[in-house]
């Protein structure tokens, strides 16, 4: 699934390469994706002739801003993609919505599994969408800081690891860069959140907002291989220091001896990795 810095890296190549263009012809192949959402059916009367105003993000959603206040809300689950054709391309099987620009170019939805969705609101009721009514802060902006942690985690008794993952605390972080993080800033996933002391929360802020922008800055590359447009499945790369790495020697002990190794746990139903000397 596309984390943070991928939807990020998706939206600003998308504001770069679709902002201005104008919706000529809108094309719905398929109303239904994600179960228990549909496009709405006004989509093509409403989109035509407006232009993109620009691409933002809110969580893990891209928001294209039309011209006339109205806003394009997309999420790519688990397979979706967002392709920006300088001339149109025959359609695939898995293009469920299509917009052909005036210039000759072309956006295309694709989403094999169907676990993306398309909607379409008017920007004044944006963050009234059930989606965005509890969503938490951003983790890169700037009131995401220790102080804001601590005063969240305080309140808690669930492991940590567990309110990293909690959308209402802070917004969009996944599970690969939360066990990262974890692993970096030394706490075990399994410490009751409530126990992390204000300096650890510093500590955990400034290794989530380092890691998600270097990251962002590798193109959402620095985890997995997104330029997957012939389809295949993102690669992992080896910056991974315990995400994936079950049993094999930790970075930190540096010898398989010392920890045993990346231990995989499940928590809350999530694969979680942690070394149990370092991360207490
Ligand atoms: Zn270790």
């Amino acid at each position: 699934m596309p984390e943070l810095p991928e939807v990020e890296t998706v939206c600003r190549y998308l504001d770069q390469h679709i902002s201005g263009e104008t919706v000529k012809k809108a094309t719905i192949n398929r109303y239904e994706l994600r179960k228990g959402t549909r496009i709405p059916y006004n989509f093509i009367p409403r989109v035509e002739g407006q232009s993109i105003k620009s691409v933002t993000r809110r969580g893990k959603y891209i928001l294209i801003h039309l011209s006339k206040d109205d806003v394009i809300i997309a999420h790519l689950g688990m397979t979706g993609k967002l392709l920006v054709h300088e001339t149109m391309q025959p359609i695939g099987k898995h293009d469920h919505v299509i917009l052909e620009f005036a210039s000759g170019k072309e956006l295309v939805f694709s989403d094999p599994r169907r676990f993306g969705l398309i909607l379409l609101v008017e920007e004044n009721e944006l963050y009234d969408q059930p989606m965005f009514k509890d969503m938490g802060i951003e983790p890169l902006e700037e009131g995401f800081n220790g102080d804001y942690l601590k005063a969240k985690l305080s309140t808690t008794k669930i492991p940590v690891k567990t309110a990293l993952l909690d959308q209402s605390i802070v917004a969009g972080l996944g599970n690969i860069y939360v066990c990262e993080a974890l692993f970096i800033s030394g706490l075990s996933p399994l410490r009751p959140a409530k126990e992390v002391s204000l300096g650890q929360a510093k500590t955990l802020v400034s290794v989530i907002k380092d890691l998600l922008l270097k990251s962002i800055a590798a193109g959402g590359t620095t985890f997995r291989d997104y330029r997957h447009s012939d389809g295949k499945k993102g690669e992992f790369v080896s910056q991974l220091l315990v995400y994936g790495r079950e049993g094999q020697t930790c970075e930190d002990c540096n010898w398989k001896k010392v920890c045993g190794g990346v231990k995989k746990i499940s928590l809350n139903g999530r694969a979680t990795y942690y070394c149990p000397r370092k991360q207490v």
